[in-house]
């Protein structure tokens, strides 16, 4: 659920997002499609009346159930669990409830599992071992990934600095071991790898030659302005995870629901970990072929799909 200017940039939207999708069930293994349902509102949207959206939930839930189970939504940006569970009295083909009610629940954590996964094997990529004992991490956006990331890698003995515009969030990460920097500091400061957790788009040809960690991987969607920044940082000798792979944690949690079994959370959290080596195949292809890891990763989506076509 998102404001956009006019239904056509709401479609470019969707077809955007929708694509990234595919990408990211095809190199995750999922034995799903991609699709992405926006719920448009207008630039100029006052707050919403719980009424209004209620109303609003329910009638995107009428459009999902017309589909028939060829299209299944799930929580994601603009949208709660508590939104999912209105969604679910309209249709079945609704993914991602709450334990409670049978579901795989908040896919955050495993989001953050699955980029701890990818910081590791980016690590024994560039400094020969994966384990992160002594690595300093630097994360922008310390929301519901981000802050988990952070608490992981603490665990793990790895040196957390990262900052969020939203104050707020200093105090748990102090208090958990981790230090404090103004937002807008992640990218030039000196650390070993640079996980974004916030918003996409962090990574343009500026900001490239201002980083200063030789590893990124992180949770945002679209961190690259556009795919020609993906070669600048392999110019600039800088590893980075392809996010679509990086974060798709949460999605493999939501597929585990698929499961003949039902849903497992060990078995959920044994495939998440499985990112790693995901993305150690993918730089292993990157090498051979002298490309980015995004070409390299783009191709293994392809030929899944090919595969599955
Ligand atoms: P969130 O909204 O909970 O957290 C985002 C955090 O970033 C917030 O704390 C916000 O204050 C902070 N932030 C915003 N702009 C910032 C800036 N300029 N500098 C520093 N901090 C800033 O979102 P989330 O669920 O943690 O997701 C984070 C990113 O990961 C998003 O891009 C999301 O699309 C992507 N993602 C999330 C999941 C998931 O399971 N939640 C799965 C896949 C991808």
């Amino acid at each position: 659920m998102w404001t956009y200017d006019d239904s056509r940039a709401a479609l470019r939207d969707a077809l955007r997002l929708s694509r990234a999708m595919t990408y990211k069930s095809a190199v995750a293994g999922n034995p799903l499609g991609g699709g992405k349902g926006v719920i448009v509102l207008p630039a100029d949207t006052r707050p919403l009346t719980p009424r209004t959206r209620n109303d609003l939930l329910l009638d995107f839930a009428e459009t999902v159930d017309a589909l028939r189970g060829r299209y299944i939504t799930a929580e994601d940006v603009g949208t709660s669990a508590k939104d999912m569970t209105v969604i679910a009295s309209a249709t079945k083909h609704v993914r991602g409830l709450s334990r409670r009610r049978g579901g795989s629940g908040d896919p955050s954590p495993y989001t953050a599992l699955g980029v701890q996964a990818a910081i590791a094997a980016g690590c024994e990529r560039t400094f020969g071992s994966a384990s992160l004992r002594g690595r300093t991490v630097c994360i922008t956006g310390l929301g519901h990934v981000g802050m988990r990331l952070a608490l992981g890698l603490l665990r793990a003995g790895a040196k957390v600095v990262a900052g969020d515009i939203d104050k707020g969030k200093r105090a748990e990460l102090e208090a958990a071991g981790g230090r404090w920097i103004a937002p807008g500091r992640g990218l030039g400061l000196a650390a070993d790898v640079f996980a974004p957790c916030a918003l996409g788009g962090i990574l343009t040809p500026e900001s490239v030659a201002e980083l200063q960690a030789p590893v990124v991987a992180g949770a945002a969607n679209n961190q690259l302005a556009d795919d020609a920044v993906a070669e600048d940082l392999r110019r600039r000798g800088v590893l980075w995870a392809p996010d679509f792979v990086a974060n798709a944690g949460g999605i493999i949690n939501i597929a585990v629901e698929f499961d003949r079994g039902g849903y497992d959370p060990a078995r959920a959290r044994k495939r998440v970990r499985g990112i790693g080596d995901t993305m150690r195949e993918i730089f292993d292809h990157a090498d051979a072929a002298k490309a980015t890891p995004l070409a390299a990763a783009m191709a293994l989506a392809q030929r899944r799909l090919d595969a599955a076509a």
